[in-house]
């Protein structure tokens, strides 16, 4: 187990300050124009491939960070620059975790390659599981996945909703219901390939926020896949579900679900995201507040501005620290006893709502305009306390794992 400290060790400091450069340099300077268009940034993307970002190898070297702060520190660095981009930059990363954390070796270096693309032809990869009718509520999916034994296929029909990538992705990652009386213990993942038949884009939403990330419906209508597409493979899958069948028949009794764990553990990456949109806010605050007079002094002069500086900082270091407790839980097993990773996204991404408004309210009537970027950091921050699960499902989380009863 790595030796515990508050510092980040060499190599960390210039993969952040690397990281940082980049989202000053190409990221930042970027972001109007692709919140105003609304579309795939793909020439930032494309960038971040030449430079090493955009990769799986890069995402796996800080996934395996034996500190567990390689990702969080990327994230906050990235998404610091501009969340949209951001998002559109480390998207494909979300599918291909799906694929690292279920897939076969052979899946995974047949597919997760394929969601990149290089660098002369950038792609992206799409997680699909959201439905209209399945949100928080992940148990309700209706999608479903039935197998064609003859020919060794799925068959994929239903209609998922705001898959970021969705459409647009190489490789699409979708959940499926593949034995309905289970519950989400009877859903499995697929890759969809490129270009398979049956697939298709249904609306692209526009959206309050991060609208540098495509985010889309993603129809599919008798969309077949070979049998190898199923994450795991089938063998694993039937066992699963023979477990859980006997559970059910046992009565039910409730089990830590792995999925649950998975989330504890991915949820600090989101934390970390609005981590870094919380202090890019906050930065901008604090240098408008000391440069803008008004009645003859910089208006951080006043305490009542000053102040509200002083608790924006200390809320973005303080997610920050739940982001990295929870980050260094997860890479070194630690058992979430208090929802820890929940804690970090429930509180990093209502401090980025807050820190955000407060921004915006200290830059006046500038904050209200599109001419400095703390309207969009305002607009943007809003996603992080609905994705990935919504603060009140944090908070559900958090609730159930303290006090160990089944809180609704
Ligand atoms: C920009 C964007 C990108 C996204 N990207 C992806 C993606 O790539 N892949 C993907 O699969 N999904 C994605 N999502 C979907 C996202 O994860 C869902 O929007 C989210 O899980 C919430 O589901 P919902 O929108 O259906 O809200 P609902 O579940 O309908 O919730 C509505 C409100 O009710 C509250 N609520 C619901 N149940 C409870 C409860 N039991 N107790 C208290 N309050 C409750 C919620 O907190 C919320 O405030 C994305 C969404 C957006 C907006």
């Amino acid at each position: 187990m790595a030796e515990f400290t508050m510092e980040l060790n060499e190599e960390q400091r210039e993969v952040r300050d690397w990281l940082h450069g980049f989202a000053a340099d190409v990221i930042r300077p970027a972001a109007a124009e692709w919140d105003e268009r609304e579309e795939t940034p793909w020439p930032v993307i494309q960038e971040a491939a030449k430079v090493g970002i955009y990769s799986l190898d890069f995402y796996a070297q800080q996934y395996f960070d034996p500190t567990g702060l390689g990702i969080p520190m990327a994230m906050e660095e990235l998404f610091w620059g501009d969340a949209g981009i951001a998002l559109s930059i480390v998207g494909t990363g979300l599918a291909a975790v799906g694929v690292l954390a279920n897939g076969t070796e052979e899946q995974i270096g047949t597919w997760i390659p394929q969601m990149y693309g290089d660098a002369n032809d950038v792609k992206v990869a799409a997680f699909c599981s959201s439905e209209p009718d399945a949100g928080s509520d992940v148990a309700s999916m209706r999608t479903r996945a039935v197998y064609d034994e003859a020919k060794d296929e799925w068959v994929l029909n239903g209609t998922k909703t705001w898959a970021t990538n969705g459409g647009i992705a190489n490789v699409h990652v979708v959940v499926a219901v593949v034995d309905a009386e289970l519950g989400s213990k009877g859903h499995a993942s697929f890759i969809v390939p490129p270009n398979t038949p049956g697939l298709s884009q249904g609306q692209k939403f526009k959206k309050h926020g991060i609208r540098a990330s495509h985010t889309a419906e993603v129809v599919l209508e008798d969309v077949r896949v070979p049998g190898s597409c199923l994450l795991g493979g089938k063998e694993k899958l039937d066992e699963r579900l023979a477990r859980a069948r006997e559970r059910a028949k046992a009565g039910g009794e409730r089990v830590k679900n792995a999925a649950m764990a998975t989330f504890e553990a991915s949820r600090p990456a989101v934390g970390a995201m609005a981590v870094g949109t919380a202090r890019a806010a906050y930065e901008v605050a604090l240098e408008y507040a000391k440069t803008r007079e008004q009645f003859g002094r910089p208006i951080i002069d006043n305490q009542g501005v000053a102040f509200q500086l002083a608790d924006m900082r200390t809320s973005v270091d303080a997610a920050r620290l739940l982001v990295w407790r929870a980050s260094w839980m997860a890479i070194n097993g630690k058992p979430f006893t208090a929802a820890e990773g929940s804690q970090s996204k429930l509180f990093a991404s209502e401090t980025a709502k807050k820190v955000t408004a407060q921004a915006l309210q200290i830059l006046g009537g500038n904050g209200y305009t599109r001419e400095y970027p703390v309207e969009r950091m305002h607009r943007d921050a809003a996603i992080y306390t609905i994705f990935e699960g919504t603060s009140e499902i944090q908070r559900l989380v958090i609730a159930r794992t303290v006090s160990g009863m089944s809180i609704r």
